[in-house]
């Protein structure tokens, strides 16, 4: 419902503060969201040369799941978008990224990308979504169900265990971290039987969760996993 203080006082830019009729100012959407380097297919990393789609990470190793799509990089002040999100509860921001990666992912629909029968956000375990009250996935991944017309199982995948953030860890300490972290819930697992299953999440960091859930899925059969995140972490 519209409140009428709504209409008398300014809305201003997340990322600049300048005032602006929407929360993303229009010259802030043009330099962060729509001046975009071309992308990895697989893993949304930032190509310097347009000679291929693939980066050199997905050449010598390829991921298990098949196309990342990402709004942006992960870097100052969106970043801001999502920290005002996930630590200070700004809920609203999840329609804000949900309006951004939908229209990014309509794009790719438009000019031919095939498309995922069902979503699922990746999940928080029991404990962090007890202590934060939300899952920043689930909320972003919600009103992106409605504009795709795609079902959402929020209860499809299963986090079992906390792990810890893995920007903190050494590469070698990444798979173990995420290793069996997750399921599937047995009573959803026919649903993404020679399917192609789409992932949501806020920011994909280094991609090793993401590794994980196209690991499990595809080792009960889905046939294809696309992952849709806003924000992509560049590697140092
Ligand atoms: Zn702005
Ligand atoms: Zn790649």
């Amino acid at each position: 419902m519209h409140n009428i203080f709504q209409f008398l006082l300014p809305t201003y830019c997340t990322l600049c503060g300048s005032v602006s009729e929407t929360n993303i100012c229009n010259a802030c959407h043009t330099h962060f969201l729509v001046n975009q380097t071309p992308r990895c297919t697989k893993c949304a990393l930032p190509l310097f040369t347009q000679q291929t789609q693939l980066c050199g990470a997905c050449l010598s190793t390829p991921p298990f799941f098949d196309i990342t799509l990402a709004c942006t990089d992960y870097q100052a002040p969106i970043d801001s978008i999502v920290l005002a999100l996930k630590f200070g509860g700004h809920l609203f921001q999840a329609e804000t990224i949900a309006r951004l990666l939908g229209k990014t992912i309509c794009q790719h629909r438009d000019s031919g990308t095939n498309m995922p029968a069902l979503l699922c956000p990746v999940p928080l375990s029991r404990q962090r979504l007890i202590s934060r009250g939300f899952n920043q996935a689930m909320e972003i991944a919600r009103p992106i169900s409605r504009l795709l017309a795609i079902p959402l199982y929020s209860d499809l995948l299963w986090r079992l265990k906390d792990t810890l953030p893995q920007s903190q860890l050494h590469p070698d300490q990444r798979h173990r971290n995420v290793q069996s972290a997750f399921s599937i819930h047995p009573d959803l697992v026919h649903l993404i039987d020679g399917q192609n299953v789409g992932i949501i999440d806020d920011v994909m960091t280094t991609g090793t969760t993401l590794n994980e859930i196209a690991k499990l899925l595809k080792r009960y059969g889905a046939a294809r996993v696309s992952n849709f995140v806003f924000a992509r972490t560049v590697r140092q």
